[in-house]
């Protein structure tokens, strides 16, 4: 069995929550962004889980396409000053409400992301309480 961390994230601009109560993926409330690609613009939706690469979206990405990825609630740009190391496409950062900063590469397919922690010790705190979730049934 794989523990996943659960994110909390927060917009690196205005700081508001990027969770979206309303939509359930892999169990728990997705985070929401607003996403742009070439002419179009959507919504999509990740896994909150740290590790799982779930999402939704109203707007169809093809493999290999870089997005724009946005605040739903500030319309800020969530554009990293780093490039993927693998493809070289721009980062997107996000911020852990528990301090430190959660970035994913903006070209659908490609599976980079990290996670950085201020302090280690939340981070441990919430893995134990991730496990101790799941090891309860779902449904
Ligand atoms: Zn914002
Ligand atoms: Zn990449």
């Amino acid at each position: 069995m794989q523990n996943y961390y659960k994110l909390s994230l927060k917009c690196p601009k205005c700081g508001l929550k990027l969770g979206d109560d309303g939509k359930i993926i892999d169990g728990v409330p997705a985070i929401k962004l607003q996403i742009r690609s070439g002419e179009e613009a959507g919504t999509v939706w990740l896994s909150a889980l740290y590790g799982s690469y779930n999402k939704e979206s109203t707007l169809p990405v093809r493999d290999g396409e870089i997005s724009v990825f946005s605040c739903p609630h500030c319309g800020a740009d969530l554009v990293s000053e780093e490039n993927c190391n693998i493809c070289q496409a721009p980062l997107v950062d996000f911020h852990l409400f528990e301090g430190g900063k959660v970035s994913i590469c903006s070209r659908a397919g490609c599976t980079k992301h990290s996670i950085e922690f201020e302090d280690l010790n939340t981070a441990i705190n919430h893995f134990i309480n991730e496990f101790e979730l799941q090891t309860h049934p779902r449904d």
